[in-house]
């Protein structure tokens, strides 16, 4: 399984210049690329000596493959529409380096660069943590892509880690998402766990839109507003890794092979899934969640599956019948009685309704 670290960059003042001017150049190259391969020439055949460019000739062939992937991307468009589409167009600055031609040494890394019409290499100054030094010295690295983020330039670099053996037995555990309580699992031994604090992430939701109201009251500040979404978005995506990781641990320690959730997409409207998805920030919370557990789960040699969430939050697991919670409670008429989101967690475990492997399928 391919995954991401993200380091940033500190290069000098010449050498950010270097950078940033072989970054346009990559962009500029593949542009041309693409737009003459609209035009008519065989991309296929072209290799790096037909490319006229002021790159090493390391970055010239992953121009070239680059080129190929858009132009793949735009045909297989092209095909499946009616419509006129759009020429790809790179605009933002950005290179990719493939995995022979950059090296992490200490806190350095080193690539090749345009200097006076000539490629060479150049070590550019990083912060890694030591659990990305571990990282990148015990995996197998792939490409590194250069984007500029902010004022700062960041190195994005792929590398492929091995994921357990998947777990042999096939005991499940049930998660439920929610808005009020974050994630409540359960397993059929009957454990339980809640996970999270909703009434916490409500109040940094608040505090966030406070902040955006002042700021949009104020005057125009565009600026001041996307960097307060920035800084609410690193907030509740640090949640989510910890919540996760938290969610997947226990799956482990209950010897669990599938972790099931529900995918509030298929909208049904007479489900708690309205509830749900009655504010797209929600739905988007909880796909960025979901995507977590996903890739956590798989790491660790555990399937997910996603179940239909109809009705797991009404019917009783004792006698079946559908009745609606009040308030956090829920009471049967048989008498059985639990806490409306520890049901959501049950119902799920017990659920046959499998609807996909990925929240987006
Ligand atoms: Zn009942």
């Amino acid at each position: 399984m391919q995954l991401t670290e993200t380091v940033k960059l500190y290069p000098n003042k010449y050498r950010t210049e270097l950078i940033k001017a072989t970054m346009s150049e990559y962009i500029s190259t593949v542009n041309y690329l693409v737009l003459d391969a609209i035009n008519g020439r065989a991309i296929t055949k072209i290799t790096t000596a037909d490319v006229n460019a002021a790159l090493p000739s390391a970055l010239c062939n992953q121009c070239i493959r680059d080129a190929k992937s858009i132009i793949r991307k735009y045909n297989k468009v092209l095909r499946n529409s009616d419509t006129q589409v759009k020429l790809p167009v790179l605009k933002k600055m950005c290179c990719y380096i493939n995995n022979q031609n950059f090296r992490i040494n200490d806190d350095c890394i080193n690539f090749p660069v345009i200097i006076n019409g000539k490629s060479k290499r150049i070590s550019v100054k990083t912060k890694m943590s030591e659990r990305q030094k571990s990282i990148f010295s015990s995996s197998k690295l792939g490409t590194m892509r250069i984007v500029v983020k902010g004022h700062d330039l960041v190195a994005q670099i792929v590398y492929d880690t091995k994921e357990d053996a998947a777990s042999s037995n096939d005991n499940v555990m049930g998660v439920d998402l929610g808005i009020k309580c974050p994630a409540v699992s359960y397993c059929p031994d009957g454990s339980i766990k809640f996970y999270g604090n909703g009434r916490k992430n409500k109040y940094i939701r608040r505090h966030f839109n406070n902040l955006r109201k002042r700021f949009q009251k104020k005057a125009k500040k565009p600026k001041a507003v996307v960097k307060i979404n920035n800084k609410e978005q690193r907030i509740m995506k640090d949640i989510d890794h910890k919540l996760s990781r938290e969610i997947v641990n226990t799956a482990r320690a209950h010897d669990v092979s599938v972790i099931k959730l529900e995918r509030l997409q298929n909208i049904r409207s007479t489900t708690r899934t309205s509830r749900k998805n009655n504010h797209s920030l929600h739905t988007w919370s909880f796909y960025r969640l979901a995507t977590f557990i996903e890739y956590k789960a798989k790491l660790a040699g555990i399937e997910v599956e996603y179940v239909d969430p109809a009705y797991t939050s009404q019917i009783c697991p004792i006698c079946g019948s559908v009745h609606h919670a009040k308030d956090r409670n829920y009471i049967c008429r048989c008498g059985y009685q639990t806490h409306r989101d520890l049901l959501g967690a049950i119902n799920i475990c017990n659920s046959t309704e499998y609807i996909g492997n990925r929240y987006t399928a």
